[in-house]
């Protein structure tokens, strides 16, 4: 059994297309001059001019730690990027070349273009190399490569961390 919808009838002008394309010409037009005055009817924050108020706990982008003598903490173990989830973080493994066993990450890039900010990296650093804490807002960027964040701007954003290499805290 079908269903009859009832739509109303077309007028001679809505029939004619161009009566309801003036109109709505015209509240665009409206809309473009209002805006063009006054920004007072919009709603559109202008960031990243306008920063928004954050949340108490707010954490922000990662960062990357730093040793007492200005070195990465980061031992280039890959558990952060095994157990990322989108896949987004890319190391190399470098050796200090000396009779250090601990290597250290030549390149530490992360996509935030890709990165679902769960905080497993976190998570899983038994160095605590990397964190989530620098209360910084990924930027907008208006090139896809631009998204991905690097070793220097991720130490750029670390500082001392409190842990002390080997897992005792001070
Ligand atoms: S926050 Fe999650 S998705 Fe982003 S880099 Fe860390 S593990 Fe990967
Ligand atoms: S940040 Fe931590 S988990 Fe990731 S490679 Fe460095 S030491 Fe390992």
């Amino acid at each position: 059994m079908g269903y009859k919808v009832n739509r109303p009838e077309f007028t001679l002008a809505e029939n004619a297309y161009f009566v309801e394309m003036a109109k709505g010409i015209g509240v665009a037009t409206k809309h473009l001059v209002e805006n063009l005055a006054s920004r007072k009817h919009t709603v559109t924050r202008e960031y990243p001019e306008q920063q928004p108020e954050y949340a108490a706990r707010y954490r922000g982008q990662h960062r990357l730690m730093l040793r007492d003598d200005g070195r990465a903490r980061c031992v280039a173990c890959m558990l952060c990027s095994t157990a990322c989830p989108a896949k987004c973080i890319t190391i190399q493994a470098g050796d200090y070349g000396d009779d250090q066993v601990e290597k250290y990450p030549i390149k530490f890039e992360i996509d935030l273009l890709v990165c679902v900010y769960c905080g497993m990296c976190e998570e899983a650093c038994p160095c605590d190399a990397i964190r989530m804490d620098s209360g910084v807002h990924a930027a907008p960027e208006l090139h896809r490569a631009a998204s991905r964040v690097g070793k220097v701007d991720l130490l750029r954003l670390g500082e001392l961390s409190i842990a002390q290499q080997g897992g005792t805290f001070r």
